[in-house]
């Protein structure tokens, strides 16, 4: 492999890829073991209170007990899965994977685009240096080539991201090295999720033997929170918005693009910043001071002071975020529960 690490510590830096896992598997470490090992089980319970909670990843631990780290954070995987809350386990997800991208910048056996290649591929992102698709300067701007159709599987429902936007030479998206740490994160997150839903009978186990009511308070403080209700006038919502407004209660980790659209849409509906912000507490990133400060921007209470208008109809289908493909006749929707209230009415 391309990376100058050591087995163990890219697997306690990394413990979700296939390769972390194959090792901890030669290296002989089964479930039914590790469960038996009560300092194991505590440091995972307390990797799941830490990984929600959002505190900080402590690198170095990896450089004293690698093994160790890689075994606890797999456990906690299935923690977090075994409290039955799927909105721990998507804050899980996205907390690991951020954690996940923001080593690819700090960990120097894998700096060289070789590694960051061979970490793609065990995420099933086909991908090769630029230099080998184009000659010139923008290999340095572009120094990885993403294949289109992986590019597609991963790349974040926002207009940055959008083909039409991108460098494409024969079938292959170049990128700059941080976008392509993105599209890590992103296969990374999935990595995660796929790995409990492959591994049922596991989390079973893990429910069975550990005692669960240790992690009972984190469940109870982070899991759904029922939605604010919309005020009712100005008739029901329509399609697009509710898909985001199901997709938050389902604690789904949404774009920027659908986070701004409801945003626009509620204040017109009357919602005020803080239950606007309430809502955004079932989102599995969900940071207090960053999404007040961000529903204020939009309702032009800071920064530039320019409250922003609902995005049109079209330019929802153009982000992907229009259910119907531009079919309730109308062209923003803000005028959607108006029409469907003439209509009863008429
Ligand atoms: S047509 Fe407009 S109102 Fe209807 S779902 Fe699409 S974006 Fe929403």
């Amino acid at each position: 492999m391309s990376c100058d690490i050591s087995a163990d510590v890219f697997a306690c830096y990394f413990p979700f890829l296939n390769r972390s896992a194959s090792y901890l598997a030669k290296r002989g470490y089964v479930l039914e073991s590790v469960l038996d090992d009560r300092d194991m089980v505590e440091k995972a319970i307390e990797r799941v209170r830490r990984a929600v909670a959002r505190e900080s990843f402590n690198a170095k631990s990896c450089l004293d007990r690698p093994e160790e780290g890689a075994v606890v954070a797999r456990l906690a995987l299935y923690l977090a899965a075994a409290t039955g809350s799927s909105h721990i386990l998507r804050r899980f997800a996205d907390y690991e994977s951020k954690n996940f991208a923001s080593l690819l910048d700090k960990i120097p056996g894998v700096q060289s685009p070789g590694c960051k290649i061979e970490i793609g591929k065990d995420l099933g992102i086909y991908a090769k240096p630029s230099q080998e698709v184009m000659s010139g300067i923008a290999v340095v701007q572009f120094p990885i080539a993403v294949r289109w159709s992986t590019y597609l599987k991963y790349a974040p429902q926002d207009p940055h991201w959008a083909m039409i936007n991108r460098v494409v030479v024969r079938g292959w998206v170049l990128l700059p090295m941080a976008d392509y740490h993105r599209l890590l994160e992103e296969a990374y997150e999935e990595r995660i999720l796929k790995t409990v839903d492959e591994n049922e009978l596991a989390v079973g186990k893990v429910a069975m033997k550990v005692d669960m009511s240790k992690l009972e308070d984190l469940v109870k403080k982070y899991s759904y929170k029922p939605l604010p209700q919309a005020p009712v006038a100005g008739g029901p919502d329509p399609p697009c918005m509710k898909a985001i407004l199901d997709a938050l209660k389902a604690g789904e980790n949404l774009p920027h693009t659908a986070r701004f659209a409801i945003t626009t849409y509620l204040l017109k509906r009357g919602w005020d910043v803080e239950q606007i912000v309430d809502l955004f507490r079932n989102a599995p990133d969900f940071n207090e001071k960053i999404t007040r400060y961000q529903v204020q921007h939009i309702a032009g209470k800071v920064g530039g002071r320019k409250e922003y208008a609902v995005p049109s109809c079209e330019t929802m289908n153009s982000w992907g975020l229009c259910p119907t493909n531009l079919g309730c006749n109308v062209r923003n929707p803000l005028q959607y529960g108006k029409r469907v209230a003439v209509k009863k009415s008429s």
